[in-house]
């Protein structure tokens, strides 16, 4: 599938530019996602009158859906600065260390895809996390003794696509766990208007939510359609993205009326002929596409999971009556043992 695609959730170049004037950064601010918020909000006036940092908190959930702003909304709230880091740029306990004995009285250090720590690394974090604490090995040999080293009181916020990844050490420390889902189509109308609005885009209120229910409610993707959106609106039609401007751009895109692109029919298409429907396990379900197993797992399949269009079984994916519905393949029920996944092997390959 190619690096362009237009609707994978993850951030690229043009993405991280845009998104600094687009990022909430006040509580008020952020649109959708009621039920985190509201317990934030609880927990950063309470963290405010006991004047400590906020507890430690991880965010998880599919690409895009605004862990990263969320973070930076508790900075703000919370008055403090915010570090930013990920798990694979802390390469050595070392890389740590530093960090944390940079950080400020009740800063937030904000460790992005904190899954992917390794377990050295893992290690200097608990008792930084728990008792404010660095602890250190000083020497070598039999003098080497243990150093502990005081840190001031901060708070961690995580962020992770994949919650199972967690070492459960580690995700034992967060103190609140919060899971972002998907926005409905009435917070993703929202999120485009707040959009065009600064960046000063003349839109329809229909406009605003054609585009944002095509977008697999991900904010991130419906503010790239926005600006896709408007280069057709301004070279195409009159400059005022409309219902009907709106409709065209996106199927130039050949994003379809629920928001998938070829990508995604390529990968509903694969499981469909190549594999009679599934059971497909994942690994060859890759092989078959060209694509790595992580991209379908954390790009490709959340959407589609959440479409009902696909299946996740122990024996592998099976794509759903509405998948077959959608891109207008016959659906034949099945009546043979290896359509329950509960079933034993069958002595199938996937
Ligand atoms: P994640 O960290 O989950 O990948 P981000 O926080 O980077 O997601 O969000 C991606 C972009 O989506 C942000 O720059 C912001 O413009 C937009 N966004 C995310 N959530 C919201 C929201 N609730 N309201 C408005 N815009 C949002």
């Amino acid at each position: 599938m190619s690096d362009e695609r237009l609707l994978t959730p993850e951030p690229n170049d043009d993405d991280q530019q845009a998104e600094k004037s687009l990022r909430p950064r006040a509580l008020g601010e952020f649109i959708g996602q009621e039920k985190v918020i509201e317990q934030l909000r609880i927990a950063i006036v309470a963290a405010k009158a006991r004047k400590e940092p906020l507890d430690h908190t991880l965010f998880y959930g599919p690409p895009g859906l605004g862990k990263t702003s969320l973070a930076g909304v508790v900075a703000n709230e919370m008055g403090v600065q915010m570090k930013i880091t990920s798990g694979p740029a802390i390469e050595r306990a070392g890389d740590l260390a530093a960090i944390l004995t940079n950080l400020q009285k009740d800063d937030v250090l904000f460790i992005d895809e904190v899954h992917r720590l390794n377990r050295a690394v893992e290690e200097v974090l608990y008792p930084a996390m728990e008792d404010f604490a660095l602890d250190l090995i000083v020497g070598k040999g039999p003098s080497a003794r243990n150093l502990r080293l005081k840190l001031p009181r901060f708070t961690t916020v995580g962020a992770t696509t994949r919650l199972a990844l967690l070492t459960s050490p580690l995700r034992d420390r967060f103190v609140s766990v919060q899971r972002l889902d998907f926005y409905t189509d009435q917070a993703m109308h929202e999120i485009v208007a707040r959009s065009a609005r600064i960046l000063g885009m003349p839109i329809t209120a229909e406009g605003a939510f054609e585009i944002g229910r095509r977008a697999r409610g991900t904010p991130r993707i419906a503010n790239r359609l926005l600006r896709r959106v408007r280069d057709y609106a301004q070279v195409v039609a009159d400059g005022i993205i409309t219902l009907e401007v709106a409709r065209a751009a996106l199927s130039s895109l050949e994003v379809d009326e629920l928001g998938l692109d070829e990508n995604d029919r390529r990968l509903l298409r694969a499981i469909i002929e190549m594999f009679d429907g599934g059971p497909v396990g994942l690994s060859t379900l890759a092989a078959a596409l060209a694509e790595e197993v992580d991209a379908i797992e954390d790009v490709y399949e959340p959407f589609l999971l959440q479409l009902g269009f696909l299946q996740r079984t122990p024996r592998g994916r099976i794509a759903n009556r509405r998948a077959y519905g959608h891109l207008g393949f016959p659906y034949a029920e099945k009546t043979s043992p290896s359509d329950d996944p509960n079933a034993p092997q069958q002595g199938r390959l996937w």
